[in-house]
């Protein structure tokens, strides 16, 4: 059996620890080396702090095969993490004199003369291989060592991101001869159940997952199942995949809208394209969120017809044709006038489906009655409306976001029968 390789991501920067800077770097790290076949073990997020940086680093060699970081390779004071890892690794580093050339012409292109510290830019161990950066100046650095592979790269995402697309990953499928990846992994994603009852719902696999790994993370009321088996090879992988997934498939049923890349958005569009149905929309409390997300779909101009911002009341009557009498009786925010909502906008679009939404996303506007997070959703075709009452928590842009996303899930779930 091939051994899976460990793998440790260590991000510096002083910023990233003030929250001034998203470590976007280390998530395109993951992604990049899981799906090589990699098993990220561990990340690390250290300021420009020698001590930090050295117990990072020697952590990280003592527990993976592979240390990759980002940042700090400039020429400046705080830009330590090639001296300090190269001193944990037990490198000495010695001036290498085409890069020193380099940097001269750099410098001399620009008339500008060069700084001393920036020597230390052209300082590296001698059995590195030297990444050049063709978007700046600082060299990234891919060094194989007692059996362990570290790998420097610059902060700058662009330049990061180029580094390793353009050198590393070729030269660590080379090294760990990862051209085939051995392990598999899926996400699979749903909708519905919130984090805890989706927990619930699958406990069975989670106490006996059978060669996987799985991690449940929720976002944007979704829930996305990640699942990752590591097989004898490539296929027994695969296999352990399939069979998991039909597992968890059998437990969320209905919940389950797609997997990987899907967005339920991009789900729903496919639905509605496949089927030659055009959607129509009248929005109260979501203001337009919801085209918003549709549109977002390159090619929805086929299957979208476009959506009325009933936000008033003078909008709910005038556009919608909402009765004014429905809005005295039972209020705007009523199953009531999420139904006419919906009957209005498919009358006046034409279109087959429509979706209406009406609401209190708050912070105000609600009482003992009608509480912030009630919100109604109605889904009409040209036989029936159906409304369902929610009642969502969280601050209002969560409600709004909430909304839109059971709006099109109900749709998704009619278009899935
Ligand atoms: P240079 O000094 O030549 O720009 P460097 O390797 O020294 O390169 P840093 O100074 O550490 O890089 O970072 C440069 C910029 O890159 C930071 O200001 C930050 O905006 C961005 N950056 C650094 N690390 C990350 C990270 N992990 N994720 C996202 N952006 C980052």
């Amino acid at each position: 059996m091939k051994e899976v390789y460990k793998a440790c991501i260590i991000s510096t920067g002083t910023e990233l620890l003030l929250g001034s800077t998203v470590d976007s770097n280390s998530l395109f790290l993951s992604q990049k080396l899981s799906d090589l076949g990699l098993r990220v073990i561990s990340r690390y997020t250290v300021g420009d702090n020698r001590e930090q940086i050295h117990n990072a680093f020697k952590n990280g060699l003592e527990m993976a095969d592979l240390v990759i970081a980002s940042g700090g390779l400039g020429p400046t004071l705080d830009d330590l993490t090639k001296e300090v890892a190269c001193e944990v690794a037990g490198c000495e580093m010695q001036l290498v004199e085409e890069e020193v050339l380099r940097l001269k012409e750099f410098f001399a292109r620009r008339r500008r003369d060069m700084p001393q510290e920036n020597l230390k830019q052209a300082m590296f161990p001698p059995e590195a291989v030297i990444l050049r950066n063709l978007r700046g100046t600082a060299p990234g650095m891919y060094l194989r060592k007692d059996a362990k592979v570290l790998v420097l790269l610059p902060g700058p995402p662009r330049e990061m991101q180029a580094m390793y697309l353009d050198e590393v990953e070729s030269l660590l499928k080379q090294d760990l001869a990862l051209d085939e990846k051995l392990s598999a992994s899926r996400t699979i994603k749903v909708i519905g159940p919130g984090e805890s009852q989706a927990d619930e719902m699958l406990a069975d696999v989670i106490n006996d997952p059978r060669g996987c790994s799985l991690a449940l993370l929720a976002q944007d009321g979704e829930v996305h199942i990640k699942v990752t088996a590591e097989g004898e090879n490539a296929q027994h992988s695969r296999q352990i995949l399939k069979a998991i997934t039909h597992r968890i498939e059998a437990k969320m049923g209905k919940y389950v809208f797609g997997y990987d890349e899907d967005t339920l958005t991009g789900v729903v569009g496919e639905l509605l394209a496949g089927s030659g149905k055009a959607l129509a929309l009248a929005e109260s409390c979501t203001g337009g969120l919801l085209a918003g997300m549709i549109t977002e779909i390159p090619g929805s101009s086929g299957y979208f017809w476009g959506s009325v911002t009933s936000y008033s009341n003078e909008a709910k009557v005038k556009l919608l044709g909402v009765k004014p009498d429905t809005l005295d009786r039972y209020g705007a925010v009523s199953r009531e006038t999420a139904e006419e909502m919906a009957r209005g906008i498919l009358e006046l679009s034409g279109a087959d489906y429509s979706l209406a939404v009406t609401g209190i996303a708050g912070p105000d506007g609600g009482n003992q009655d009608k509480p912030v997070g009630l919100v109604y959703i109605a889904l009409a075709d040209k036989n029936r409306v159906t409304v369902k009452e929610m009642h969502f928590t969280g601050a209002r842009e969560a409600i709004r976001s909430l909304s839109a996303r059971t709006a099109l899930d109900l749709l998704r779930r009619q278009l899935q029968i």
